[in-house]
């Protein structure tokens, strides 16, 4: 299987890795980029947390009515809520309030039943925003929950997607995602946790694992009572991963100590382990 190096541009495909995705495009991840420089490129600091998968499923979304273009937004109907922290939503009401009267079929919201309630309790509870799964546009609603079954495999557009509950501080999810050739893990917020491992070490092949890493190694203590990892806890947590030869990119750095933990994760030496850049696309 084709190999992305992290920190370096994408090298053409070897002969195996033609040969193994001649028949399918590899899956295609980005993390969007939650700010920008002063020529609008996007900054290597992670504010907000949303992945989009193969243009048209997000994983969070945080940054979704911030960066994605006028083509995504037309393909992006499926979005998947891990928990319901401001930093993986901050802009999901938005991004339906702009597509409001263009939305020929509702954005589908997977998320567990807990998520849902606490969506609706404390986000589009008419207060904060809408309800908008209550409201329908010229063709039909909006926003349709889609809830998700714990440990069992579901459908999401062309992906099969599994999640287990994490271990943070509110009902969190990790995933594991398949396009049917390509087989990709979120970890979403976490500290030590055992069911994402055995879901992960129960894949047959695993390309890639994005995994939190938020504080330093000196802010342990926050990092514990907040649910997150540090290098150090991420590090003792890599070894119950039984995939080799995977990249594995540590995502949800805090912008503030944002150098402090690339140079702890590259002092812990794990082969395969880098940073994942906001902005740039990663093929799997
Ligand atoms: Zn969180
Ligand atoms: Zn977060």
């Amino acid at each position: 299987m084709h190999k992305v190096q992290p920190f370096f541009p994408r090298l053409p495909y070897t002969s195996e890795a033609v040969a193994v995705h001649r028949e399918q495009t590899p899956v295609k991840i980005q993390l969007l980029p939650s700010t920008f420089d002063d020529q609008g490129h996007a900054t290597a600091e992670q504010r907000l947390t949303c992945f989009l998968i193969d243009e048209r499923v997000a994983v969070d979304a945080g940054s979704i009515a911030l960066a994605l273009n006028a083509e995504q937004r037309e393909n992006v109907r499926d979005i998947i809520v891990t928990h319901p922290h401001m930093d993986h939503i901050a802009s999901l009401p938005i991004f339906i309030d702009d597509l409001f009267p263009a939305l020929k079929q509702p954005v589908r919201i997977y998320a567990t039943p807990e998520v849902i309630e606490l969506l609706e309790r404390d986000i589009f509870n008419w207060n904060v925003y809408p309800r908008f799964s209550e409201l329908k546009n010229d063709y039909g609603p909006v926003m349709e929950y889609v809830p998700i079954p714990a440990g069992k495999e579901f459908k999401v557009a062309h992906l099969t997607v599994t999640a287990v509950a994490v271990n943070h501080i509110v009902p969190t999810i990790g995933l594991v995602v398949s396009d049917g050739n390509s087989t990709v893990a979120f970890s979403s917020d976490t500290s030590e946790t055992e069911e994402f491992w055995t879901l992960i070490n129960r894949s047959p092949h695993m390309d890639a694992l994005l995994i939190e890493a938020s504080f330093p190694d000196s802010m342990a203590k926050l990092a514990e009572v907040t649910r997150h990892f540090t290098p150090a806890s991420l590090g003792r947590e890599l070894g119950k991963l039984n995939h080799n030869g995977l990249d594995i990119l540590a995502v949800h750095i805090k912008p503030s100590y944002r150098q402090t933990v690339i140079n702890e994760l590259n002092a812990l030496n794990i082969k395969g382990l880098g940073v994942m850049e906001p902005g740039r696309n990663y093929h799997w």
